[in-house]
């Protein structure tokens, strides 16, 4: 469905050139549930930009159903952490499509709400479900639970895999959350520091649907740890498994993530 071959971004800015990205080859097939972590500035955002059309690469190419992307597309829906835009724009033509998208993401009763009326969880859920609005087959979706409460989040990752499943949509899910991304896909891709670049592409081996307990899961728990260590450091891995009672609190608070 994605297929990226030796992708580079380099953003020209007033002091010198910054390159995002270098030599990404990746393919993602259609109705594939993919997300991409590495730490904060690898290019991340920069790479989702690139698959949605709103970024020119500056080497390399993407196919998206076997057509270069130059435009952002209807084939496309995007999903971001802060949703700026609530309303459903324009919907006058897809008003009932709109109506039972947002029954299915749980918000009927809610159509005519100020968008200052809805907790953070209803406003991602609005988000998603104006990302669907034109049945796209591909759902570019940025941190979309960033600014979650640590429940919401977890709800909402449910509710997103609940949407996805069986609709046969592909999504590339991008997060910082290691854990978040192993519970919720099929494939996760870790990035390097910038310039990004693929440093390691997981299947995760866990049966769906996910439920509260995959997270116990040795599959997880292995697939977790080992993308901990790729992205932390070996050593740091190591320590955040440790008791936090048996650290030094200085080195705990400065090694170990939140
Ligand atoms: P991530 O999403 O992984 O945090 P980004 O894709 O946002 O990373 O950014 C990758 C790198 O490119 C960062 O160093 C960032 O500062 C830089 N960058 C992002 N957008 C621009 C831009 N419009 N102009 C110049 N540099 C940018």
């Amino acid at each position: 469905m994605i297929q990226i071959d030796d992708l580079g971004l380099r953003y020209a800015t007033a002091r010198g050139a910054i390159d995002a990205l270098s030599g990404v080859t990746l393919t993602i097939g259609r109705g594939e549930f993919v997300s991409i972590v590495g730490p904060s500035g690898c290019g991340k955002s920069t790479l989702l930009s690139v698959l949605g059309g709103l970024l020119r690469p500056t080497a390399g190419r993407v196919l998206i159903g076997g057509e270069p992307v130059t435009d952002p597309s209807p084939r496309l829906g995007f999903a971001f952490q802060d949703p700026v835009q609530l309303r459903f724009g324009g919907v006058s033509r897809h008003r009932e499509r709109a109506q039972s998208l947002l029954e299915m993401v749980g918000l009927k009763g809610f159509e005519s709400n100020y968008p200052k009326e809805l907790s953070g969880g209803m406003r991602q859920r609005v988000a998603i479900a104006r990302a669907l609005l034109l049945d796209p087959e591909v759902l570019l979706m940025d941190e979309p639970f960033g600014a979650l409460d640590a429940i919401t989040r977890e709800r909402m990752g449910y509710e997103l895999l609940r949407i996805w499943q069986g609709s046969g949509k592909t999504v590339v899910f991008v997060t910082h959350g290691i854990s978040e991304a192993v519970f919720l896909s099929d494939r996760v891709i870790a990035m390097s520091a910038r310039p990004g670049r693929v440093i390691d592409d997981r299947r995760i081996e866990l049966p769906r649907p996910r439920t509260p307990t995959s997270q116990e899961d040795p599959r997880f728990l292995e697939a977790a740890r080992i993308l901990r260590g790729l992205l932390m450091g070996p050593e740091d891995a190591v320590q955040a498994q440790q008791p936090a009672e048996r650290q030094p609190r200085s080195a705990a608070s400065s090694r170990v993530p939140t």
